[in-house]
């Protein structure tokens, strides 16, 4: 059974959970909680601001979505408050690993907010065997970043492919790389798909291979465009658009069994508070989607 009080969460002022709305862990359909980890963060630095601005977001926007016909306010959120807060990257991954573990055995779905992309590190080592989808302007394939760093926001995918084997992961909306990463990806037979191949094909065709598999979801919020997402730590420009991202996880949620899902990167500090709701956005619109399907799902537990 997930319980809080071991795993030592911060608590959120009442009237600050996620949707302003608080459901038992036994009622819950979904456990979501904050990681608020920016510790390896070189650019920007400040994501660990983004859970409580995320809430404050989800609070004050509509709730309805007409992509599920659903409401989010029924949705059947845990708001486990946030991780205590720590600079230690072997700690923080343990931590996540633990929680993620803990929520997937009791039969929940984890909503985990950064923090760096760092902990989505954390999350898919707990799980093992599953597939990846990983929506980022970057690759995050750096062996070591900065200097002797294995496990950092700039190095997480490559970390992610060893864990799972490459043919279990698949990282969507690229525009910003290096010669080291695109190497790296060509050797080991990575399979990317940029911003402008997301923006010109209609339908993810090349999702086909992962779509049976039981699925992690990341996504780094810098793969929007800064025109509507600039609150990150490091924006980058001809990025997709909110539907763009919306339509695509449509399409993933509904030919698999997303087994959860995390969103990192928002840097609040940023921006005058359009990222954190637009965030707030995609978790609404994705947990809803995530409801629907398991309406239909193979798989009889939640
Ligand atoms: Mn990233
Ligand atoms: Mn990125």
């Amino acid at each position: 059974m997930f319980e809080m009080s071991k795993l030592k969460f911060h608590l959120t002022d009442e009237n600050k959970y996620f949707n302003g709305r608080q459901f038992s862990i036994e009622e819950a359909e979904f456990i979501l909680f904050g990681a608020p980890f920016d510790a390896t963060s070189t650019y920007r630095t400040g994501s660990r601001y983004a859970p409580q601005a995320i809430r404050c977001a989800s609070i004050n926007i509509e709730t309805y979505s007409f992509r599920t016909l659903m409401d989010a306010l029924d949705l059947k959120i845990h708001d486990a408050g946030d991780l205590p807060q720590t600079s230690n990257t072997e700690e923080i991954t343990e931590r996540i690993s633990e929680v993620i573990s803990e929520i997937v055995e009791d039969g929940k779905i984890p909503i985990m907010i950064g923090g760096e992309h760092t902990i989505t590190y954390g999350a898919v080592k707990a799980l093992k065997n599953i597939s990846t989808i990983i929506f980022d302007a970057h690759m995050d394939l750096r062996d070591e970043y900065p200097m002797g760093v294995k496990i950092s926001h700039a190095t997480v995918s490559r970390r992610i492919s060893e864990v799972l084997g490459v043919e279990k992961l698949l990282i969507m909306g690229v525009r910003a790389t290096c010669k080291e990463e695109i190497e790296y990806a060509k050797k080991i037979g990575l399979i990317f798909k940029t911003s402008m191949e997301m923006i010109e094909k209609e339908v993810c065709e090349y999702i086909g291979k992962i779509s049976n598999e039981r699925l992690w979801i990341s996504i780094d919020m810098d793969v929007l465009d800064p025109s509507i997402a600039p609150g990150v730590a490091n924006p980058e420009p001809e990025g997709i658009n909110l539907s763009k991202l919306l339509d695509t996880l449509e399409k993933l949620v509904s030919n698999n069994r997303v087994i959860g899902f995390d969103i990192v990167e928002v840097t609040p500090a940023y921006d005058n508070g359009i990222t954190s709701i637009v965030a707030s956005k995609i978790i609404f619109e994705l947990a809803c989607m995530i409801k629907n399907s398991l309406r239909n799902s193979e798989y009889t537990t939640i």
